[in-house]
């Protein structure tokens, strides 16, 4: 389907994809590199965390200054992005307030819509390079919560 609608759009019948569309038709090495460039442009300002209308206190399990090397200019990514992203998975209302006020331009309401509408599973696929750690965790937050989840989720 999003094959389907990209062609249409080069050849003019249909709208352009938006963001999500094309992170969805890429490969896994596409995507590795498309978040790697948006990524490494992060200058660790935590503007992100300090502009979330729904920010609370870190849940300690996923908690930056456990995982994140401190100083590290850019953070390690995507586990810093991801990390964030998670922390606030049950309560983010996808304002997109975070990728507004994003000095260097980072793509994180996308990243929002793609932690809140696919697997934690899926997402380690669409957004690729996060250690099996980081992951795990973020696999036990997500279970923890789920019975508050309250969107639809898709699948690749
Ligand atoms: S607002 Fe942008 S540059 Fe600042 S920490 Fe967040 S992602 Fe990085
Ligand atoms: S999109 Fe979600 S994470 Fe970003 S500022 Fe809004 S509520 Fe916070």
């Amino acid at each position: 389907m999003v094959q389907k609608r990209i062609s249409e759009a080069k050849e003019g019948k249909a709208e352009e994809p938006n963001l999500l569309q094309k992170i969805l038709s890429m490969t896994v090495q596409e995507r590795k590199d498309f978040w790697d460039k948006q990524f490494m442009k992060c200058i660790r300002c935590y503007g992100c965390i300090d502009v979330c209308p729904v920010r609370r206190e870190e849940p300690e399990e996923l908690s930056l200054s456990k995982w994140i090397e401190k100083a590290k200019v850019p953070p390690p990514y995507p586990a810093f992005h991801l990390l964030r992203a998670y922390q606030v998975w049950d309560t983010c209302i996808l304002c997109g307030e975070c990728e507004e006020t994003c000095p260097a331009g980072i793509p994180l309401k996308t990243l929002q819509d793609i932690t809140q509408f696919f697997s934690p599973e899926d997402v380690f696929e669409l957004v690729p390079g996060l250690d099996k750690e980081i992951k795990d965790v973020i696999l036990r937050f997500v279970d923890s919560k789920r019975t508050q989840f309250r969107r639809v989720t898709y699948g690749l």
